[in-house]
């Protein structure tokens, strides 16, 4: 098969004026179905957890259907470890090289994206022999797709932490909501969520008790070596589909994938004991108060927040390294006070 150089520009044109990594990513696999004429595209994520690589099927497309699982509602439940998969797939995470495997039946062309290691696999099924020469031409177009991503990451996370910003948090939760609300059925049925009653969608506000006094006593340089660290504290503790950011200063926003109460809670109350055990290099120890709430259908983000920040500050105001659920204090009747400012800024 010949490539032609129209063919791809449109492609690259088409990919470059995406924002949002979804429609990246679908924009992408639409693209290479149009080009290639597989029977069938498949897409795999590329998922590392606790130092094991998993694949996560996130794309199919066919003649029917094209279905698609957004990165934000990566479940583990459907990762299998990379190490269970047939070799050809673990030298293609391995090289990232693009590899035809298959028995002649459904021959497959497997192409990674890399950033550098393999983050994403495009499996065109029944076409490994026809594309053989088109090869570099298929690899130079991921590469600029990983070009493309690399740019996104650099606007959406803190650089200090890795973590995702607060920018990325208002997209990401006005994103999750209008997930929530959507009963696509076949898409339900590609992602084979197994979904607890009553389970809801959380968000906590986490905040580094007294870290002015870790500035002023051990300097900014180990104030910024402890917002590193807790960072990676944090994002241990959580599971890959919850998601973590920075907010600004010593301040971080969890939201929690869909969690049935006692559960949200336990992770909340998991978080703040990991910190509170940890012995930081000269500075010791460290804790954090955090205030969380549950995330109602069609809540809108400074309702959220500003219900966190108000249960983050009922547990400054009453001894500090704590948990407190938005809900109970209200149940409490111990309504937690409002204070004056924005939204998470202020402690
Ligand atoms: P509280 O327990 O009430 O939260 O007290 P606090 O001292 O943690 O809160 P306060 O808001 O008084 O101080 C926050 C401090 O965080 C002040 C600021 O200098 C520091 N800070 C903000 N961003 C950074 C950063 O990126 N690096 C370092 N090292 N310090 C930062
Ligand atoms: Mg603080
Ligand atoms: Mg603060």
């Amino acid at each position: 098969m010949r490539i032609t150089a129209k063919a791809m520009l449109d492609i690259v044109l088409n990919l470059t004026r995406l924002r949002d990594r979804d429609a990246l990513e679908l924009g992408l696999a639409a693209g290479l179905y149009g080009l290639v004429r597989p029977q069938r595209l498949s897409g795999w994520r590329v998922v590392e957890q606790q130092g094991e690589k998993h694949l996560a099927q996130c794309l199919q497309f066919d003649e029917e259907s094209q279905l698609h699982v957004p990165e934000i509602q990566l479940d583990m439940d459907q990762m299998q470890p990379l190490q269970h998969w047939p070799a050809a797939w673990r030298e293609v995470c391995e090289s990232g090289l693009p590899q035809c495997i298959g028995d002649g039946q459904d021959d497959t062309l497997l192409l990674p994206v890399c950033l550098p290691h393999p983050i994403l696999l495009i499996q065109l099924h029944g076409v490994a022999a026809a594309t053989q020469q088109a090869i570099p031409e298929l690899q130079g177009l991921l590469q600029v797709y990983a070009n493309h991503l690399r740019m996104l990451d650099y606007a959406e996370k803190d650089t200090l932490t890795g973590l995702l910003n607060r920018k990325t948090f208002e997209t990401h939760f006005n994103k999750l909501l209008a997930l929530e609300s959507i009963s696509d059925e076949k898409n339900q049925r590609f992602h084979q969520r197994k979904r607890h009653d009553g389970a809801a969608l959380w968000l906590a506000e986490i905040d580094i008790d007294f870290f002015k006094s870790i500035n002023d006593r051990f300097g900014h340089l180990y104030g910024d070596e402890v917002l590193l660290l807790l960072s990676g504290i944090l994002k241990r503790q959580l599971r890959l589909q919850d998601n973590l950011y920075r907010f600004g200063g010593e301040e971080f926003v969890v939201v929690l994938s869909p969690t049935p109460d006692d559960d949200a809670q336990r992770v909340f109350e998991r978080l703040r004991q990991a910190v509170q055990e940890h012995v930081f290099p000269q500075v010791g120890k460290v804790t954090v108060s955090i205030g969380y709430t549950r995330i109602q259908a069609g809540a809108d983000a400074s309702t959220v927040l500003g219900a966190a920040d108000g249960a983050l500050y009922y547990a400054k105001q009453h001894g500090r390294n704590q948990c407190c659920n938005y809900a109970t204090l209200l149940q409490q009747h111990l309504t937690p006070e409002k204070h004056q400012g924005n939204d998470a800024e202020l402690f």
